[in-house]
């Protein structure tokens, strides 16, 4: 099974729209064991995500964690693999290193132009050259790592300046995300300046793929995939059945934002999982009453109750801001890959259409 491991509660940065209460409690060798344990023990396959805070605060348990798991992958037969979430301040070569050798997933949260905008120092200092510098780093030992991109409505206008600057960096892989939460505020100019930012950076990606040049970017290219697939994005969401999140204590949730909530408390990785809790939890997830007679239902991620709780206090109530950017986000893919599709219908196939 795939569990995230948050690692620490503490971090290096102070993002204006951080939505994590830091404190300075870490993950115990103990609980850190217990839960590797538990990631094994459905056979199948082990996954862990190393999370935080800023995971990299607590290189050693990453370490650990790695050494433990590729022990008991050899002595199981279960493959094992690992992947995290990082700020990236604190990447070093002799990481990178061992995360090549493992074939760590690297996700690096940077946010392009408008990194100072939003993610300084807590001594409100820069991290812009410093992540430009670690970002270079990092794809000479990782290449397909993954930029992670939090737009705040500030930087709404620098989204496709944005792109095409990690794109110059050399991310292939760059997903973006509007940040949410009580610390920032969308009005609705600044939708419409996201409006004009998203179709930039359609009009960006169309241009490269008319020069032979694939560039990923979520969710643009990932709702033309999914709606290429028939796939429905509202099943993203399984409430921790999927990946589920372990807090330092080793308390285990259905999602990261969910945590420390009673109400959706799954047992811990001492007694194991609470599978009739589980089972309640995954009931309440359904389809919000206002997107039930809604044609894009199938293709909104409508049913993120990670999202949506954020937003709504509720994981089945759809914000006015999130059913805006869905809509916005749909509109502009199905012209996107429009476009793609009568530029080159096999080159379209190869990128878009999975072999059966
Ligand atoms: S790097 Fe992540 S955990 Fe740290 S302050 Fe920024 S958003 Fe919060
Ligand atoms: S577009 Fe809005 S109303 Fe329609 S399914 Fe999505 S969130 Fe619901």
């Amino acid at each position: 099974m795939n569990l995230t491991l948050h690692l620490t509660d503490n971090c290096n940065m102070d993002c204006s729209y951080c939505l994590r209460d830091k404190c300075s409690r870490d993950m115990t060798p103990e609980v850190l064991r217990k839960a590797c344990d538990l990631a094994f023990s459905k056979g199948g396959r082990a996954g862990l995500c190393f999370f935080g805070g800023e995971p990299l605060l607590r290189k050693d348990l990453i370490y650990e964690a790695l050494d433990y798991c590729e022990k008991k992958s050899a002595e199981t037969g279960i493959p094992f693999n690992c992947k995290m979430t990082t700020n990236g301040t604190l990447l070093d070569e002799e990481f990178l290193k061992k995360a090549k050798e493992v074939k760590m997933g690297i996700g690096l949260s940077f946010d392009g132009k408008g990194q100072d905008i939003s993610r300084r120092f807590p001594d409100g200092s820069s991290t812009a050259s410093l992540i430009e510098e670690k970002a270079k780093m990092l794809l000479s030992y990782r290449p397909h790592a993954l930029a992670m991109l939090t737009l705040d409505p500030k930087a709404a206008g620098l989204l496709s300046e944005s792109v095409k600057y990690l794109v110059d960096v050399g991310f292939q892989n760059i997903s973006t995300v509007p940040a949410y939460g009580k610390k920032v505020n969308w009005t609705d100019e600044d939708m419409e300046v996201l409006r004009g930012e998203l179709n930039k950076v359609a009009d960006f990606l169309r241009d490269e793929f008319m020069k032979g040049r694939y560039i990923y970017v979520a969710p643009l290219i990932s709702k033309i995939k999914e709606c290429v697939a028939g796939k429905n994005p509202a099943e993203h969401c399984h409430l921790g059945v999927r990946q589920m999140p372990v807090t330092p204590d080793g308390k285990l949730f259905p999602c990261t934002s969910f945590i420390n909530d009673d109400d959706y408390y799954m047992g811990n990785v001492f007694d194991g999982i609470d599978n009739e809790r589980v089972a309640e939890i995954a009931k309440r997830s359904n389809t919000p009453e206002t997107c039930v007679d809604c044609d894009l239902k199938t293709r909104c991620t409508n049913s993120c109750g990670c999202a949506n709780r954020m937003n709504t206090g509720s994981e089945n109530k759809v914000s006015p801001l999130q059913c805006t950017y869905e809509r916005m986000i749909i509109e502009i893919a199905d012209r996107l890959g429009e476009e793609l599709f009568n530029y080159d219908q096999k080159l379209f196939a190869k990128y878009f259409v999975k072999e059966p």
